[in-house]
């Protein structure tokens, strides 16, 4: 039997776009990899994402089961903070397509609260059940770092998805926790399913070899990778070489940030200055994906010194290519690093313990070896195979109900 199709929507996360700067990060990741995992499945899948620059085709056929369809939705380069002032007109765009085209889809899986939102009218109109990945939720956010400021609209969005969808995904059990805890979400509704990894890409590297061919030398070298924003922790990453015994023999390499991120670039350098540690920070810029298994294999260890991180990829892509992580102990990180087997978990932002850490791991070559393993083998349970298993079953719970 044929089944119907799933419709994404992914609004503003494009599974096309470069990942690593301001407006790409991890959620087009996993739309491209999840997408791309159930089309291996068998299931075919319509991602609908708004229309941007660069975007070629407004039809774009990713693989034999997985459509990219890109929908007008009137602003060409836009602010998020600007986008639901445009989602209406996405909203009509995805409604003339369907009417247009007749598909059948039998559920609609929404990233992100904007998607849900159309998503969730999508999916009425259809009288289909409707899936949701929050990805990053405000409530949180806004608790784990000072200074964080989410739109009222956002929370009423939240509140009203957690309640309409019929199934939420969450990465984590603290996620799920977070859902019923701060919105009162029915657990029942709450389905487990953590992000997963590319692991035909993400494997170990020969050490040596890739030290070589990104011209390191002998040092100790750290790794970042990841959007160069404060909810991060970039600023901590910063100061990490000034706490470490070994500085002058060690690299801090920080991979991402677009073209367009220049000033933040700057001010981040400026803080390096300031405490005198600037030469041993290099700022790589964003790095194609295919590429960053290199940069994994050649750190002694990798940081992710996030204030919050729903789940945090970087770290299982580090895992995957059998490089340890240090980072601090908030949202899903604890579901993927195991403290003290495939690296450590801080439960304070102190750089002190962050730089001892890494430390620890990069002067013991049989610590490292031992967590290098236990990260690999960690991994290796959670590629994205596994992972659209996991979430095809919600689709054949909810379209069983329906
Ligand atoms: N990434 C990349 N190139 C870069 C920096 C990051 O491809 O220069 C990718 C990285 O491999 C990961 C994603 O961007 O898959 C970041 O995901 P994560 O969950 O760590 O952070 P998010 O963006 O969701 O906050």
């Amino acid at each position: 039997m044929t089944r119907q199709p799933i419709a994404f929507i992914a609004y503003h996360a494009s599974p096309l776009a470069a990942p690593g700067q301001a407006k790409a990060g991890g959620m087009n990741v996993y739309v491209r990899e999840l997408a791309r995992a159930l089309g291996d499945s068998g299931r075919r899948v319509d991602v609908f994402t708004r229309s941007h620059p660069g975007a070629e085709n407004a039809i774009e056929q990713v693989t034999p089961e997985v459509r990219v369809i890109h929908l007008p939705d009137g602003g060409a380069d836009v602010p998020l903070e600007s986008l639901p002032g445009h989602l209406p007109r996405f909203q009509r765009a995805l409604d003339d397509f369907q009417r247009e085209c007749r598909t059948q889809y039998s559920v609609v899986h929404s990233h992100y609260w904007l998607s849900g939102v159309a998503g969730q009218t999508f999916a009425n109109r259809l009288e289909i059940p409707h899936v949701v990945t929050f990805h990053t939720l405000a409530h949180i956010k806004m608790q784990s770092r000072a200074g964080e400021v989410e739109p009222e609209e956002r929370h009423r969005a939240e509140r009203f998805l957690m309640s309409s969808a019929q199934r939420i995904i969450a990465f984590s059990s603290h996620e799920r926790d977070a859902m019923v805890d701060l919105y009162g979400a029915d657990p029942r509704r709450i389905f487990i399913a953590p992000c997963g990894v590319d692991l035909s890409l993400f494997h170990p590297q020969d050490r040596d070899r890739a030290r070589g061919m990104l011209g390191l030398n002998g040092e100790k070298v750290f790794l970042y990778v990841g959007r160069l924003e404060s909810l991060k922790g970039v600023e901590l990453l910063m100061r990490l070489p000034a706490y470490l015994d070994t500085c002058e023999k060690s690299r801090f390499l920080v991979v991402g940030g677009g073209p367009g991120e220049q000033e933040q670039i700057e001010r981040l350098h400026s803080i390096a200055r300031t405490l005198n540690v600037d030469e041993a920070i290099d700022f790589v810029g964003m790095v194609d994906q295919n590429d960053l298994p290199l940069y994994y294999s050649a750190a002694d260890a990798c940081v992710v010194p996030s204030y919050y991180e729903s789940f945090g990829l970087t770290a299982l892509e580090s895992m995957a290519c059998g490089t340890p992580v240090v980072a601090s102990r908030v949202g899903g990180l604890p579901s993927v690093v195991q403290h003290g087997r495939t690296g450590y978990l801080q439960s304070w932002r102190c750089p002190e313990a962050f730089a001892n850490s890494l430390e620890t791991i990069a002067s013991s070559p049989s610590l490292r070896q031992s967590m290098s393993r236990a990260a690999r083998r960690r991994a290796e349970d959670m590629g994205w195979e596994r992972v659209a298993e996991t979430i095809s079953q919600v689709y054949d719970c909810v379209d069983s109900e329906a």
